[in-house]
């Protein structure tokens, strides 16, 4: 008898229908699965047969054929367990045809019948309900990952026993509160209140706050660098529903996180620097998977010593940047990740980090510290808005710490200034990062006093267009928080200070 079930394969942060199919025929004993399959569903025969035999079930003694198609699509992983057992037991005529139909499965199936937890849950759930399905089957721990889409009946089983339950008598798991979605938060969370000094680089944060732009910070270490990038989820607004559905559906694709709920805080990620340009920026072979780019989407990307992490890797930053997503591309398959993030690099001024410092010395020389540099390139530095130093704190700021703003005081301020801009172009929190030249010239009146700067900026420092965008971009946001509808002149000098560290490198 034939029998079949609907499953899903993850095709990026996608998920591809799959038909799972599964026949009894006469003949010796064997089992074969079909439709281009990995080793990992290879080894599906191996754990369903013990999944059966530990679940009081008998074995299946004939010969068992499992097609997964389409046939050209590639499958991975071991989440076609759930559906394959299901299929062959309808096969096998020990649990009725019309429970298979209109079902979507998933789960990986542990030797003692155990449903264990698979990636891709919320991808897959999206395409069960676009798809109209009857009911989701998942492993408990995915119940609440999968209850996240509304319109979809979600059916939840601890192991296969409870899976055939289920199917008998469903039970549709709960949806998660979506009260809870705003408190889901970090316990332990950096606050400006620790910081001490840096009114420079606070104000600067507070700048990449308002308009989304990226920031390099460079400075000795421990002046605090971190701290400042640490605090920047914080001062971004909660994420909507929609965003949270986004980045959760990147890392439940990543990892198969059973528990974690949607949170409405921005995901903070800071890959070390010894991480591979797969890692930073996704890929992997056979199975590309998402990078800390795409960790990072709707939040931001830490890069701490920027220039030890390389070209080779750095190099791969560059469209992604520009393009809010990367392609990954592989033998018959191409791939799309979104990577919408803010990034935050630091770096010390020179290897040994004391180069500027008024009282350490540097002990690196113009050549060294020249190659040092030379890992970040041009195009790179030139996405970056705001280039800011920040300085190591003097004897008496350390000795004599002053009560300093604390996050929340500085979200206030923000909230003002985002209401004031938000409906600019129609659209909801446009960061002013995207404004591209055109949309600038509109939305930027200049003063006569700001436009004459502008002209000697340009003639002195020889700026090109895309360094006057960033300019003037940066000029936007800074009379955003000005609550000023013009650019001022005085807008525009601070801008100016945020374009180059002074670094004496090209
Ligand atoms: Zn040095």
């Amino acid at each position: 008898m034939l029998a079949r079930c609907t499953s899903a394969a993850i095709v990026g942060v996608e998920a591809c229908p799959v038909v799972v199919e599964a026949d009894l025929g006469p003949g010796l004993p064997a089992f074969q699965i079909v439709g281009l399959p990995d080793t990992a569903v290879q080894e599906s025969r191996e754990r369903i047969r013990s999944a059966l035999r530990n679940s009081g079930q008998r074995p299946l003694v004939s010969r068992l054929t499992v097609n997964l198609a389409p046939a050209a699509l590639r499958k991975q992983g071991p989440s076609f367990d759930l559906p394959m057992a299901l299929a062959l037991q309808a096969a096998a005529g020990r649990i009725p045809l019309t429970w298979l139909e209109g079902l979507w499965a998933t789960g990986e199936l542990g030797l003692d019948g155990s449903l264990r937890p698979v990636r891709g849950v919320l991808a897959m759930a999206e395409a069960a309900q676009a798809a109209g399905a009857r009911h989701l089957l998942v492993p408990k721990a995915n119940g609440d990952e999968a209850a996240q889409i509304d319109g979809l009946s979600v059916l939840a089983a601890a192991d296969l026993n409870e899976a055939q339950d289920q199917l008998n008598n469903p039970q549709v798991h709960p949806a998660p509160d979506q009260g809870r979605f705003a408190e889901m938060v970090d316990e332990f969370r950096f606050d400006l209140r620790d910081l001490q000094g840096q009114s420079h680089g606070r104000r600067a944060l507070e700048i990449a706050a308002a308009g989304g732009h990226h920031m390099l910070l460079v400075g000795p270490p421990g002046c605090g660098k971190s701290v400042l990038a640490r605090c920047l989820p914080d001062l971004l607004p909660p994420l909507s529903m929609e965003e949270a559905l986004a980045v959760r559906r990147v890392h439940s694709v990543a990892f198969a996180q059973p528990d974690a709920g949607l949170r409405s805080q921005r995901p903070f990620r800071a890959p070390h620097h010894s991480c591979t340009p797969a890692a930073l920026v996704g890929g992997g072979s056979p199975h590309p998977v998402p990078g800390e780019i795409s960790l990072a989407h709707h939040g931001v990307l830490f890069l701490d010593e920027l220039p030890e992490f390389g070209r080779h890797c750095l190099d791969h930053l560059r469209e992604p940047l520009e393009q809010g997503a990367i392609d990954i591309a592989r033998a018959g398959q191409r791939l799309r990740f979104p990577c919408q993030f803010q990034l935050v690099a630091a770096a010390n001024p020179c290897p040994c980090g004391w180069w500027g410092d008024p009282v350490h010395s540097c002990s690196c020389g113009d050549a060294v510290r020249r190659r040092y540099w030379r890992q970040v390139s041009g195009p790179l530095l030139d996405r970056i808005d705001l280039h800011v130093p920040v300085r190591r704190l003097s004897p008496t700021e350390v000795s004599r710490p002053v009560a300093a703003e604390t996050t929340v005081q500085v979200q206030q301020r923000l909230d003002v200034s985002r209401r004031n801009t938000s409906q600019r172009f129609g659209r909801q929190l446009f960061d002013n990062r995207l404004l591209d030249g055109r949309q600038l010239r509109l939305c930027s009146p200049l003063t006569s006093a700001a436009r004459d700067l502008l002209d000697r900026l340009a003639d002195r420092l020889g700026l090109s267009m895309r360094s006057l965008d960033r300019l003037v971009r940066v000029a936007r946001t800074i009379a955003d928080l000005a609550n000023s509808e013009r650019i001022e002149a005085e807008h525009l000098a601070e801008a100016a200070t945020y374009r180059g560290c002074d670094l004496d490198v090209t």
